[in-house]
Order: structure tokens, then sequence, then C-alpha cells
């Protein structure tokens, strides 16, 4: 299915393209809040999950991808664990961040982008994570190299980071998956 994407807002606010990015039916929400009440960075954000969806239900359009909780989500998928209706909130905000790279919305948290799309290119390019290669291009883009270099004999010596990329299977797989999301990306409008 190709979802189009616009770069205005329409009169139905960011909802229904929310909702067909993400697969979630956000009308069964119910406001009971556990998501939020387990989400592990909604009081740094100052927003969690389910006001995220209580203003996507009440129509809101692009202002809402200016919120924090746009780039600190973890993904950790804690909310959609909790939730009695089965929603899954990371997808919703997942669903929020295509949007708000699409439509370049203010970035209220500095360099997560950065960190993202590191992140996201060590894993088309190893097939998963490599977090060396991770940590030198976030340093050299954000301007850090010299930051935290202390730590890093520590961790290597207790195997938190390898020095040489992992060797994954199904590389050649991730990294069709990565051409023909960019193929997708072509089509977004
Ligand atoms: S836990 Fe589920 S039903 Fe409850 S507020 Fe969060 S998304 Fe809505
Ligand atoms: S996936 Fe994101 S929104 Fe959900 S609990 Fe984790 S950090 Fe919070």
């Amino acid at each position: 299915m190709t979802v189009k994407i616009s770069k205005t807002t329409t009169g139905h606010g960011l909802r229904h393209i929310v909702e067909e990015i993400s697969g979630v039916d956000l009308s069964i929400c119910y406001q009971c809040r556990k998501c939020t009440a387990g989400c592990p960075v909604a009081t740094l954000a100052k927003v969690g999950p389910s006001e995220i969806i209580r203003r996507l239900q009440l129509g809101a359009g692009n202002e809402l991808l200016d919120s924090g909780l746009v780039w600190m989500c973890l993904s950790c998928e804690t909310c959609f664990s909790r939730c009695p209706m089965q929603i899954n909130s990371a997808a919703v905000i997942d669903a929020l961040r295509v949007l708000a790279v699409v439509r370049k919305a203010t970035v209220p948290q500095g360099n997560v982008p950065l960190m993202n799309s590191m992140f996201l290119k060590t894993v088309e390019t190893f097939g998963r994570t490599y977090d060396l290669a991770m940590i030198m291009a976030y340093k050299l883009g954000s301007g850090t190299i010299m930051n935290d270099t202390n730590k890093f004999p520590a961790m290597l010596q207790k195997g938190k980071m390898a020095i040489l990329p992992p060797s994954v299977a199904g590389r050649k797989a991730v990294m069709r998956i990565f051409r023909k999301s960019q193929q997708h990306k072509g089509s977004v409008k």
C-alpha cells in the first residue's frame, strides 16, 4: 500500500495519515493513561503517549510534530505492552517522526534526529547496528568528537562495544528493505 503524505495539514489534522502509516485505530483509546504511566520519557518530554493520542483524536495538526516525545521516544513499546486496547503508541510516534521529517517540523531535541539517522545508516550498511561506526559518525556530525572518549577503553574491556562490525547472515535482505523504503520515500508527496 502506498501512503501519500501531503506537506500540509488537511482539515482533519494528522489523525488519518497517522492511522494509515501506523496501522493503529486511534478511536479505541479511552484515555486510561496506563501507557503514559509506564513511559520512561513522558516526564522529560512533558507529554505522554496518551496525550498525543488524545490530541490526534481531537484533530491536532502539524503543531503536534514539535512535541518532545516525537524525538525522545525510545521505541521501548512499554506503552504498547501496558495498553488494555493493544494500541501500539510507539508505532503512532514513529509515524509522527516520519511526518516531522517530511514536513520539516521544528526539531526540539538537538541531535536526536542525527543519532537516529546514523543508527539507520549503520543498520543499512552492516545488516544490524554497529555501535562503533554509529558513534563515530554521530560524533563527526555533531562536532563532539572528543566527548566521553575516556569511557571507551572501559567499554571495550567489558565487551560493551565491538571493534569489528557484526557478521550478519541476512545483510543483503536488510539492504533490499532499505532500498525499497527509499523507492517508497520517492513516491511520498
Ligand atoms: S493505555 Fe491504551 S487505551 Fe489507555 S490511554 Fe494509552 S493508548 Fe489509550
Ligand atoms: S515506546 Fe516511546 S512512548 Fe512508548 S513507552 Fe517507550 S518511550 Fe514512551
